[in-house]
C-alpha cells in the first residue's frame, strides 16, 4: 500500500520537499486529495482520472456527494464529518456509470478540511462478494443434501418446493419449477413451481404435454445435457417449438438441467427469467445439476418407500386376514404383535396383549401343564428350532378347541434370530372329523367282515364275468381287425386324421384315387390336396367340427391329383370323440363322383340348349300344376301378357277369357285323359291393354306312375292374324256365294222375264205377219202397242240389270251438280203422268225452299222413277199417288205415298236387296231389282231411306237426302 507523509514531517527543504511531494502524487495509484468541507476535493492527482474515468475539470463541476453510491452516502458524511483520523469505504461513480471501491484513509486538518488518501479496492471488494457468493452456494448445497437426506419420504415434495424458491431467489431468477416424465418419456407434467412475485404461474398448463413435440430439448434431456439459453432469439430454428413455449410463457432466458436416475431419464429441473434475459453462470447450472441430483435421489428414495411401504401393508393384510392364529413374539415369549384373527379370538384389544407373556393369555390358561409345556417350546424355538405340536386351548365361549400350533424363530438377514412366529390353526372340525371317521372305521371293519362272504360269491360271478368280457374283447379284437380291413380295403377312399390335419391312416382306394402312393399322402394335409375354391368352403366346416358346433359335414369338393388332374368327390367327415366330447379324430369318407359331375355338367349343357331353344321360341310355353301354379314361362309368354317371370312362377296366372269362350276352354281340359294327353283348341284373350286376340294352345298334361296329373305344358301362339284372313276368306265366300246366287237369279229371271215380253213381242209381230191384211188397223195398232210395251219392259229390266250390275260391282258413280229440285220433281212425275195415263192420279206438292240442290240428277231418276211407279203399280185404279217433296235446313225430305196393298211386316226388311219381293203381290210383275237399285242410289248420296207400310191401305216411302251432296 502507498502511503504519503504529512506535510510536518521530515522535510528539510521546502523547494525539494514540494518537488519530492509533486512528485509522489503524480506516479501514485492512490487518490490524493484534501477534502474541503463545501463537498469538493482540491488537489486532485492523476490517479483520480486513472480509478474514476473523469478529467479534473469534470471531477470539480460535480460535488463528491453526488458520486459517492447512494447507499454509501449516509456513512460517509459521518465519517467525513468526523475529528478524529478515520478510515472507511465507500463507492464512487465511474464515468461509465459503474461504482469502485476505494478505501479512505482520512486526516482532518484545520477548518473541517481533510487529507485524504484513497485506494482503489473495487477488485478485491469483488473478490469478497464472490467468495461469499460461493460460500452462500455452498452453505445452501449443503444445507438442501443435509434437508433432503434428513426427510421422510412424506416431506419430500414440499421440500422440492421450497428447494425451488431458495435457488430460485438465490439464482435471482424469476420462475423455477420441476417436471417429471411419463414412464415412456412421451408425456410431461410440471409438478412443482416457484414464481417471484408479480410472475404469473405456469404449472396448470404443462400437465400431460407430448414431448415430441419439443424434439430439440428432449434430444438434449435424453443425452442428459444442460440447457441454457441466455437469449430466446438464440435458440437454433430446430428449436422453434421450443422458443414459441418460451414466448408463450413469457419467459426470455432459461437454464434446464435433467433429472436422472441412473442415465434414466425421469424429469427436469428449470428456471427461467421473465423481467430480463440472464447469463447462467457456470455455478448456478452446476447448482442446478446438483439439485437435480439431490431431487432424483429424493425421488428415488420416495419410490422405494412407497414401494415398501406398499409391500408392507400387502404383507400386514396377508398376516391379518389369514385364517390362522399369528402372533409375534420376542425371543422370552412376549407378544410383539397380533393378527386380526389372533385379536379376534381373544377378544382382546391389541394394547392388552402387546408386550405380554404370550402364555399368560387366557385361552393358553387351560391348565398350568399347557402354560408350562408353550413355554419350554418358546425357549427351545429361541434357540432356533421349529416345535409343532396340537394344542388345546380355550375359546373365548369356554369352549375347548385343538390347534395346531407352531414356533418358528424369524432370522434377520445376518442369520440371528430375532422374533418367534407364533401360529395356530383351530382343528377341532378335523379332529371331530377323525373321530368320527374312527367310529365309522369299526362300523366299517364290521360291514367289511359281512361283505367279505358276499364277496367270495360274487366274486364267482365276476370270475363267470371276466371270461365272457373277455369273449367279448376277442369279438371286439376281431370287429376291430374287420373295421381295418374293410377301412382299408374299402372301394371308396377313407381317411383317419388328427387335429392338427395329420393323416393316421389313409386307404387304398383315397391314395389310388389321387396317384399317390400311401406315404406321399400320409406327408400331406388335406390343405395340400383339396382344390383353393372349396378350400374356403370346408376350412370353417372344420372349424365348426372341433368346436363341437357340428358332428359331421358333407361336401361336394375337388381334390388335387398327383399329377395335378382334378378328381371330383363326395367328402363325408364325420367327429370321432372320446367320452368326454373331447375331439379325437376326423374320419373321412371320399367317394369319386367325376363320372357324375361329368354326367352333370353334360347334363347342364344339355338342359341350357334345350332351355336356350324354349327361350327362343316364338311360341307361349307354359307349365304349370293341376292347381294352377306355374312352374316355367318361357320368355315369350312373359312379353306375350307383359309379365316378368317373377310374377308368374309359383303364381297361379289366368289370361283373361271372354265369357264367351270360357265354358268351351274348360271343356277342352276335362277333355285330357291319360288315353287322350294332348287337345289343340283355339280361344280368344283379352290382353292387358284390353285388346282382344285369338290363340291357338295345345295343351299336353303329364301324368305319374298311378295316374295322377303332375303337370300341364301348354304351348300356344297368337293366330290373330290368321283369324282375320279367315274371316276375310268366309266373308269372300260369302260375297262369291251372293254373287253366284244373284247370277242365278238373274239367269232365272232372264229365262223367265224376258221370255214372257219376247213371247208378246213373238206372236204380235207373227199375228201381224200372217194376219196382217185379216187384222184391223185398230187390232194392228193394239199388237204394235203391245209389241212396243214389251220391248220397253225389257228395256227397263235390261236397264235395271245393268244398273244393279254395276252397283254390286261398285262401279256405279255419284256426280252430284246443282239442279232445281222441284222443277226436276216435276218433270219426272208429269212424265209418268203421261205414261199411265188417267188410271192414276199423281198429286205432287213441295214445300221449303228445293231451288238449289247439289244431287246426282241420273241416281235421283232412279229413285223417284220406281218408287213412284211402285207406288202406282201396287194400288188400285183411280187411287191417288202422293209426292211430297219438303226441304228443311240442309235436307231434301220425299215422301211418295200410295193407298195401295201395303207390304207385310214380315217382309220389309228384305225388300231392299235384289230379287226379293213381297208375297202379296200375287199376280203383278215385276223383278224385286227396283228398291234394291234405290237403296244404293240413296246410300251414294249419303241419304236415309224408310218404309210405312200397312197391308190393304198402303205405304209411304220417306227418303231424306242431304240438299249439298258432295262427290267422294
Ligand atoms: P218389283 O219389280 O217387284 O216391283 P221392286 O223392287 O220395285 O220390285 O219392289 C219389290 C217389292 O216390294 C215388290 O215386289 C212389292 O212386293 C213391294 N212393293 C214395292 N213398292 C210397293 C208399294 N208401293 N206397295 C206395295 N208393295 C210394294
Amino acid at each position: 500500500m502507498n502511503s504519503f507523509q504529512t506535510p510536518s514531517e521530515s522535510m528539510d527543504q521546502p523547494a525539494n520537499r514540494e518537488f519530492t511531494q509533486n512528485l509522489f502524487l503524480r506516479i501514485s495509484d492512490d487518490l490524493f486529495g484534501i477534502w474541503h468541507k463545501e463537498g469538493y476535493w482540491q488537489p486532485l492527482n492523476p490517479a483520480w482520472e486513472k480509478v474514476l474515468g473523469w478529467t479534473e475539470e469534470e471531477l470539480r463541476s460535480h460535488t463528491s456527494w453526488e458520486l459517492i453510491h447512494p447507499d454509501d452516502r449516509d456513512r460517509t458524511i459521518a465519517h467525513f464529518t468526523s475529528t478524529e483520523a478515520v478510515e472507511c469505504e465507500h463507492r464512487l461513480r465511474h464515468q461509465d456509470g459503474s461504482y469502485r471501491w476505494l478505501a479512505w484513509k482520512l486526516i482532518p486538518v484545520e477548518d473541517g478540511r481533510l487529507y485524504g488518501v484513497g485506494k482503489n479496492i473495487t477488485e478485491t471488494k469483488h473478490t469478497e462478494a464472490k467468495l461469499k457468493e460461493r460460500i452462500e452456494f455452498e452453505q445452501l448445497i449443503t444445507s438442501l443434501s443435509h434437508q433432503f437426506i434428513q426427510l421422510s419420504s412424506d416431506g419430500i415434495e414440499d421440500a422440492i418446493k421450497h428447494t425451488l424458491e431458495k435457488i430460485g431467489k438465490f439464482c435471482e431468477c424469476d420462475r423455477t419449477y420441476m417436471a417429471l416424465f411419463s414412464e415412456d418419456t412421451a408425456t410431461a407434467s410440471m409438478i412443482q413451481e416457484w414464481d417471484a412475485p408479480g410472475v404469473s404461474s405456469i404449472q396448470p398448463q404443462w400437465q400431460d404435454f407430448p414431448t415430441a413435440s419439443y424434439p430439440w430439448g428432449m434430444a438434449k434431456l435424453r443425452n442428459l445435457e444442460t440447457i441454457q439459453i441466455s437469449r430466446r432469439s438464440d435458440l437454433p430454428p430446430e428449436a422453434n417449438s421450443l422458443k414459441q413455449a418460451l414466448e408463450l410463457t413469457g419467459a426470455k432466458s432459461i437454464a434446464i438441467v435433467p433429472i436422472a436416475q441412473g442415465n434414466h431419464l425421469i424429469g427436469y429441473l428449470g428456471c427461467s427469467t421473465v423481467n430480463a434475459e440472464k447469463i447462467w453462470s457456470d455455478d448456478i447450472l452446476s447448482l442446478l445439476q446438483i439439485i437435480g441430483g439431490i431431487f432424483a435421489n429424493a425421488l428415488s428414495r420416495q419410490q422405494a418407500e412407497s414401494q415398501l411401504r406398499e409391500s408392507e401393508r400387502r404383507f400386514r393384510a396377508v398376516f391379518n386376514q389369514t385364517f390362522q392364529l399369528s402372533s409375534l413374539l420376542t425371543l422370552e415369549g412376549n407378544v410383539v404383535a397380533d393378527n386380526q384373527t389372533a385379536t379376534d379370538f381373544c377378544q382382546l384389544d391389541s394394547s392388552q396383549v402387546i408386550g405380554y407373556p404370550f402364555w399368560q393369555l387366557k385361552c393358553w390358561t387351560i391348565s398350568a401343564e399347557t402354560q408350562q409345556q408353550l413355554q419350554t417350546a418358546i425357549a427351545e424355538a429361541a434357540t432356533g428350532k421349529t416345535i409343532r405340536y396340537e394344542a388345546d386351548i380355550l375359546a373365548p365361549d369356554q369352549s375347548v378347541i385343538t390347534i395346531d400350533f407352531s414356533l418358528k424363530p424369524l432370522r434377520k438377514e445376518n442369520g440371528e434370530i430375532e422374533l418367534l412366529i407364533a401360529e395356530g390353526r383351530d382343528i377341532s372340525d378335523r379332529k371331530q372329523a377323525e373321530a368320527k371317521l374312527q367310529t365309522a372305521m369299526v362300523e366299517l371293519e364290521q360291514r367289511v367282515e359281512e361283505r367279505t362272504h358276499e364277496l367270495q360269491h360274487i366274486n364267482e360271478q365276476l370270475q363267470a364275468e371276466i371270461l365272457q368280457h373277455q369273449q367279448t374283447e376277442a369279438e371286439l379284437r376281431n370287429s376291430e381287425q374287420q373295421f381295418r380291413r374293410v377301412f382299408d380295403e374299402a372301394p371308396i377312399g377313407m381317411t383317419l386324421a388328427d387335429l392338427n390335419d395329420r393323416y393316421i391312416r389313409v386307404n387304398r382306394s383315397f391314395y389310388t384315387m389321387l396317384g399317390y402312393s400311401q406315404s406321399e399322402v400320409m406327408a400331406l394335409s388335406f390343405k395340400d390336396i383339396t382344390h383353393p375354391d372349396e378350400l374356403a368352403l370346408e376350412i370353417p366346416y372344420m372349424q365348426q367340427l372341433i368346436k363341437g358346433e357340428i358332428d359331421s359335414f358333407q361336401l361336394e369338393k375337388r381334390y388335387i391329383k398327383k399329377n395335378k388332374d382334378l378328381v371330383w368327390v363326395n367328402l363325408t367327415l364325420i367327429a370321432l370323440r372320446d367320452k368326454k366330447g373331447e375331439f379325437l379324430y376326423t374320419l373321412a369318407m371320399v367317394e369319386d363322383i367325376t363320372e357324375r359331375k361329368q354326367a352333370m355338367e353334360a347334363l347342364r349343357q344339355s338342359e341350357a340348349r334345350y332351355r336356350a331353344i324354349v327361350e327362343d321360341q316364338t311360341e307361349l310355353i307354359c307349365r304349370f300344376k293341376a292347381d294352377g301354379t306355374f312352374t316355367f314361362v318361357n320368355d315369350a309368354y312373359c312379353r306375350y301378357f307383359n309379365k316378368q317371370r317373377s310374377e308368374l312362377i309359383g303364381y297361379r296366372f289366368k289370361p283373361q277369357i271372354p265369357e264367351i269362350d270360357q265354358e268351351f276352354v274348360n271343356q277342352q281340359f276335362k277333355t285330357l285323359s291319360v288315353e287322350q294327353p294332348i287337345v289343340t283348341y283355339e280361344h280368344r284373350v283379352i290382353l292387358p291393354d284390353n285388346e282382344i286376340r285369338w290363340q291357338q294352345w295345345t295343351e299336353r298334361v303329364m301324368f305319374d306312375n298311378e295316374g295322377n296329373i303332375v303337370e300341364f305344358q301348354g304351348v300356344g301362339r297368337d293366330i290373330t292374324p290368321l283369324k282375320k284372313a279367315e274371316a276375310e276368306i268366309i266373308k269372300a265366300l260369302e260375297k262369291e256365294r251372293e254373287l253366284s246366287e244373284l247370277r242365278s237369279s238373274f239367269v232365272s229371271l232372264v229365262s223367265h222375264e224376258f221370255r214372257t215380253p219376247l213371247t208378246a213381242i213373238l206372236s204380235s209381230s207373227e199375228l201381224l205377219d200372217r194376219y196382217s191384211k185379216k187384222l184391223t188397223d185398230e187390232k194392228k195398232k193394239a199388237h204394235h202397242q203391245r209389241i212396243q210395251i214389251a220391248v220397253s219392259r225389257m228395256t227397263q229390266l235390261l236397264d235395271d240389270v245393268l244398273t244393279i250390275g254395276k252397283a254390286e260391282a261398285g262401279k256405279l258413280t255419284f256426280k252430284p251438280a246443282s239442279m232445281n229440285l222441284i222443277a226436276f220433281c216435276q218433270d219426272i212425275v208429269d212424265t209418268l203422268q203421261m205414261s199411265i195415263s188417267q188410271q192414276h192420279s199423281i198429286n205432287f206438292v213441295c214445300h221449303g225452299d228445293c231451288g238449289d240442290a247439289q244431287m246426282d240428277e241420273k241416281l235421283l231418276q232412279h229413285i223417284l222413277n220406281n218408287l213412284i211407279s211402285n207406288a202406282i203399280k201396287y194400288s188400285s185404279q183411280g187411287s191417288e199417288v202422293k209426292v211430297e217433296l219438303t226441304c228443311e235446313g240442309e235436307s231434301a225430305i220425299f215422301h211418295i205415298q200410295d193407298q195401295g196393298i201395303g207390304i207385310p211386316p214380315e217382309d220389309i226388311k228384305k225388300l231392299f236387296s235384289s230379287f226379293q219381293r213381297a208375297g202379296n203381290v200375287g199376280t203383278i210383275q215385276g223383278t224385286g231389282l227396283g228398291l234394291a237399285i234405290v237403296k244404293k242410289c240413296v246410300d251414294l248420296h249419303g241419304g236415309l231411306i224408310t218404309v210405312e207400310s200397312e197391308v190393304g191401305k198402303g205405304t209411304t216411302f220417306t227418303i231424306i237426302l242431304p240438299l249439298q251432296s258432295m262427290a267422294e
